[in-house]
């Protein structure tokens, strides 16, 4: 394999939340960056808006697999979808702050963040109501867009959590609804889970990458970070592999951040023999279920946007007993009909056909317990460029079941005072939101990083993506993910000015 190396002020692994936030701030001060991610750009034609490309060719999917050992059992390889932007091009936008008592089991405060927050906001042109969240924290900004009129099908959930004395409200959405200097929304129903066709979903390629770029940002797309070497208490490169020349190149730079997500930064931590004992344990994901129910009349029949409304009232109902929030319930589309047909057994698949028009769905958040057998680490296997193929294995809690139990019963509620019949609920098994396997603390026996997100015994070393976090709250992480990577990469041009 032929080798070369490149030299910059500062080297970024992965482009999500976690390495966008940082390398925007790296280049607004000046520095040189390079950006290293091993998923190609998003390709924005018909077939990203297409279920069966996406949802069940999978036209995003990486080659290298994670193997999977869920609820004490092994599982078919996972091989999760990658591009340029991370997982924020096919997010659905809802971008929700913890609460301040979120942060009682974190090293820093609500406060410390908050100014991120607003920043983040900003950065990713977020509708939202200021006043809408009954157990929101307190802002200092209004949102920077107001959200937009209910579509029906939010309508319909709102009308029945309201009779039921709940206090709904939008979801704050970075999705752009009117600033038509760019392409803006056309409320379709493949949004969530699928690319932006049109770049209105404000994903980190249509926003906070495009603005690093224009600040001098260089990304080395399909190109794959394998490991870190070391000299004494300092990184001195990072070897990566071109996927489309399959050539080595080592970066070499005074800054290393590490952001490739909360499964694969602990991975190549290890493959890099980083050795803190906590290395890819405490991953949490969100005891994630979502709600069903089937109405006597088509419940979308113009297909359109409706992940719109958000309901907080259980969220501190837990938190004097245990210190943990119960989490939220939210808008979610109906899966397309293939891919329910895909995921059911065969007797099902008829009653699919009949129903899906008539279905509509809840989806229920809940925090879930960090526990230090809940983890990543590294097989024997190897991926197709000769890496140890990365092991996840997770289980809940009985207490995480009790929190998602209370979210599923309240949603199932909603949509029956809505009108709906035969509830019916069932766990989300995916890693989407992945959290806390490298995290930040005081304990330095426990957490990896110190409170700049600087990795212990490596002064030159930072991590950056969701794998930061202490505890996963019980809202959807992104935006927490992104008021950190600003906040951190503030305190790295503090060091290093
Ligand atoms: C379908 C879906 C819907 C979601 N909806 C929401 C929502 O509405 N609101 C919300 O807040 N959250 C949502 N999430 C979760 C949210 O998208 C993630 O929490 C967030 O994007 C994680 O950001 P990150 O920076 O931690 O990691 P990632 O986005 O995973 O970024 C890591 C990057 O590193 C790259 N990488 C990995 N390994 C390597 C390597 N070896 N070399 C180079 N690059 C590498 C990956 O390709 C990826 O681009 C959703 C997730 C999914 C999948
Ligand atoms: S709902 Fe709007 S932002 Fe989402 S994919 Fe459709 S057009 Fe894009």
């Amino acid at each position: 394999m032929s080798t070369s190396s490149k030299h910059f002020d500062a080297v970024v692994v992965g482009s999500g939340f976690g390495g966008a936030t940082v390398a925007l701030r790296l280049t607004q001060a000046g520095a040189r960056v390079a950006m290293i991610e091993r998923g190609g750009w998003p390709v924005r034609d018909e077939q990203d808006w297409d279920p069966r490309s996406i949802l069940l060719d999978k036209r995003y999917k990486s080659e290298s697999p994670v193997a999977v050992d869920l609820y004490g059992f092994g599982r078919p390889d996972d091989y999760p979808n990658e591009t340029v932007g991370g997982m924020s091009v096919f997010y659905g936008g809802a971008s929700l702050r913890l609460r301040e008592r979120d942060f009682d089991r974190w090293p820093i405060d609500y406060p410390d963040l908050a100014p991120y927050y607003d920043e983040a906001e900003n950065l990713l042109g977020v509708h939202g109501q200021a006043d809408g969240d009954p157990v929101g924290p307190p802002r200092q900004q209004p949102y920077p867009a107001s959200p937009i009129e209910l579509t029906f099908p939010a309508e319909r959930i709102q009308n029945a959590a309201r009779s039921l004395g709940h206090h709904p409200f939008p979801i704050p959405t970075a999705i752009n609804f009117s600033d038509e200097t760019r392409p803006t929304c056309v409320l379709c129903a493949t949004c969530d889970g699928y690319p932006c066709k049109i770049e209105a979903k404000n994903d980190l390629p249509a926003t906070i990458l495009k603005q690093a770029q224009e600040h001098g940002l260089k990304i080395f797309a399909q190109t794959t970070a394998a490991r870190f070497e070391r000299s004494g208490a300092r990184v001195s490169g990072l070897a990566c592999i071109d996927g489309t020349t399959d050539t080595q190149t080592t970066f070499t730079a005074d800054t290393f951040v590490l952001s490739a997500g909360a499964l694969h930064s602990p991975a190549i931590l290890l493959r890099s023999r980083f050795d803190h004992p906590s290395v890819g344990r405490y991953l949490m994901r969100h005891c994630n279920v979502i709600v069903a129910c089937v109405f006597p009349f088509r419940t979308n029949p113009g297909r359109t946007f409706h992940k719109q409304t958000c309901i907080t009232d259980f969220y501190e109902q837990q938190r004097d007993e245990t210190g943990m929030a119960v989490g939220v319930i939210q808008d979610i589309y109906t899966p397309d009909p293939i891919v329910m047909k895909a995921h059911a057994p065969w007797w099902g698949r008829g009653v699919i056909g009949l129903t899906h028009r008539y279905m509509q769905n809840l989806l229920c958040v809940a925090e879930d317990d960090p526990q230090a057998s809940n983890r990543v680490e590294l097989t024997d296997r190897r991926d197709r460029h000769g890496l140890e193929v990365p092991r996840v294995t997770h289980d809940y809690t009985e207490a995480d079941k009790v929190r998602s139990n209370v979210l599923a019963q309240g949603a199932k509620a909603i949509l029956q005072e809505a009108g709906g019949r035969f509830p019916y609920r069932y766990l989300i098994d995916t890693f989407s939101h992945a959290v806390g396997s490298v995290r930040m603390g005081t304990d330095e026996a426990d957490c990896p990083l110190d409170l700049d997100c600087r990795y212990r015994g490596v002064n030159n070393l930072y991590v950056s993506d969701g794998s930061f976090m202490p505890t996963s709250g019980g809202v959807n992480p992104s935006l927490t993910i992104a008021a950190n990577g600003l906040r951190v990469g503030s305190r790295i041009v503090e060091l290093t000015e």
